[in-house]
């Protein structure tokens, strides 16, 4: 198993360790010939306007849409935005995912925080079902899913903040930031 890192901006090296780590080989992609071989590519955080721009000024755009139709593909937080269909703002996006996101949906850079979350898809990689402790970094939120795409986890509250549609999985937080591999091993097998 190879998985590619959207290496234009934002937090990719912190997501190739968390790979490494669980003894994934893990390649940076920030050219189209980068995605020969992978078996799925993960988007970071960072800034959604930003990672799009480069990925036009790069020519990714139509070769990450070409993946996506073929391999999974995962975004954290900016990735998650930039996997979407709607963020109801002029940016260049994958347009992907039935999702519509909220950019930046809970305030400003000091109002991120971490909250323990129920997620239940990650008992097929960890059966205890333990909460997972999510960090959400001036964060967007999943307004809603549509299609074939489903919510995975949520707030108390009942707000969207992570959606699966079938190899497709967006987190408005960031496992990579955390030492929980559970997301990066759910991932892998959707990748597999
Ligand atoms: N606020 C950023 C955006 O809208 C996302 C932040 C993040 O990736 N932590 O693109």
């Amino acid at each position: 198993m190879k998985i590619g890192v959207l290496a234009l901006q934002g937090d990719f090296a912190e997501h190739i360790v968390m790979l490494r780590r669980i003894g994934v080989e893990a390649a940076e992609v920030r050219l189209p010939e980068h995605l020969q071989g992978l078996d799925g590519l993960i988007m970071p955080g960072g800034e959604s306007t930003t990672i799009g721009k480069l990925a036009t000024a790069y020519q990714l755009m139509e070769p990450l849409r070409a993946f996506g139709r073929q391999k999974a593909m995962w975004g954290t937080c900016a990735g998650a935005i930039f996997l979407s269909k709607d963020a109801r703002r002029q940016q260049p996006l994958l347009g992907l995912m039935d999702i519509q996101v909220e950019r930046n949906a809970f305030g400003r850079q000091v109002d991120s925080f971490e909250i323990d979350l129920e997620v239940p898809a990650l008992r097929q990689v960890d059966p205890q079902g333990q909460p997972y402790h999510a960090i959400f970094i001036r964060a967007p939120l999943i307004e809603s899913v549509t299609g074939e795409a489903l919510a995975l986890a949520k707030l108390p509250d009942g707000r969207i903040v992570a959606a699966q549609q079938g190899r497709w999985l967006a987190t408005a937080f960031h496992p990579e930031l955390t030492l929980d591999d559970r997301f990066h091993r759910y991932f892998l097998t959707m990748a597999g």
